[in-house]
């Protein structure tokens, strides 16, 4: 059976927040609003997240997200988003002007105690409180949609397998809270495209595409051919760090998330339609390599796209 792709996708870049939150090296803000910035002019990506908005202890290299979305140079339609950790955080990212805000769950139990010291059901009730703080105090002031990651949908590095029952019931509860939509997420990047496929197929069923979105880390090399069998089950909407920046906290040195440009190459060799510039964003990850000062994981930054053509050598090249 031939695979089934859209026509067009939407595209959020994590790499300002996920992505740069576990980089050994910090950027200054002003680093950091240059890489939104430079982001921004690359085209129709949907929403950018720009900062996190939790304890500064806990996660230093976010510290000075509120300067960061004070600086940026917005270009609407883009939406910028801040990740929230509690109704506190909520407050703070609101005040600092987010468009949009996300809250993460994981669908394990563990590792939600692990990460946020909540079980699943307390954290539900926090996703309600800050639904309820995004909601307009007073017209015409719009809602901040907030839109539920669902950490661990994968599969749980303490618990193992999850059931996707479970994530689904988790979706479903998001979204009877007054999530705006939820994002499948692969943390610690243990899916496979089959698994993808499954339970894509049944939260899409459940949400609507639209309010589905997908988070691949390529930890283990399966970013990209879990991008392709979501996009085979109905997926339209993708996660992606410019450069393939980030990592993964339980395997030290691994390789982050599935890379903005990397995916985009591969969507438009395939007539999928972005709207983004790609050789932007290959700027850009090239220009942020020289900042954070090591190779960066990105594949197309490096062999050029497949457009690219190379002068014929004189003598025989060696097969590669
Ligand atoms: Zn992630």
């Amino acid at each position: 059976m031939p695979l089934r792709v859209p026509a067009q996708v939407h595209i959020v870049e994590v790499g300002p927040r996920d992505g740069l939150q576990i980089e050994p090296r910090t950027l200054s803000t002003a680093d950091k609003v240059a890489l939104i910035d430079r982001l921004s002019g690359c085209g129709a990506l949907e929403k950018i997240e720009a900062g996190s908005f939790v304890r500064p202890d806990l996660v230093p290299q976010m510290a000075d997200s509120q300067e960061v979305f004070r600086a940026i140079r917005r270009r609407p339609p883009i939406r910028y988003m801040g990740l929230v950790g509690n109704s506190r955080g909520a407050e703070r990212a609101i005040e600092a002007g987010v468009d949009e805000i996300d809250f993460s769950v994981a669908a394990s139990e563990t590792f939600n105690r692990r990460n946020v010291r909540k079980g699943i059901d307390e954290s539900l009730e926090e996703l309600r409180r800050i639904v309820a703080l995004a909601a307009p105090a007073r017209a015409p002031a719009p809602a901040v949609p907030v839109w539920v990651t669902i950490s661990t949908a994968f599969g749980c590095p303490y618990e193992g397998e999850v059931p996707a029952d479970r994530v689904l019931r988790l979706a479903e509860a998001a979204l009877e809270a007054g999530a705006a939509g939820v994002v499948l997420a692969d943390t610690t990047g243990m899916a496979y495209p089959t698994q993808v496929g499954e339970l894509v197929r049944q939260a899409a069923r459940l949400a609507g595409t639209p309010r589905l979105g997908l988070h691949f880390h390529n930890t283990r090399g399966a970013g990209l051919a879990n991008v392709l069998a979501a996009l085979d089950a109905g997926a339209v909407r993708f996660d992606g760090s410019i450069g393939g920046i980030g990592g993964c906290p339980f395997a030290p040195g691994a390789t982050g998330n599935v890379c903005t440009e990397d995916m985009v190459h591969m969507l438009h060799a395939m007539g999928v339609e972005t709207g983004i510039d790609l050789s932007c964003l290959v700027e850009t990850a090239r220009w942020l390599e020289g900042l954070l000062g090591r190779p960066l994981p990105g594949q197309v930054m490096r062999a050029g796209p497949r457009s690219r053509r190379y002068p014929v050598p004189e003598e025989r090249p060696q097969a590669c």
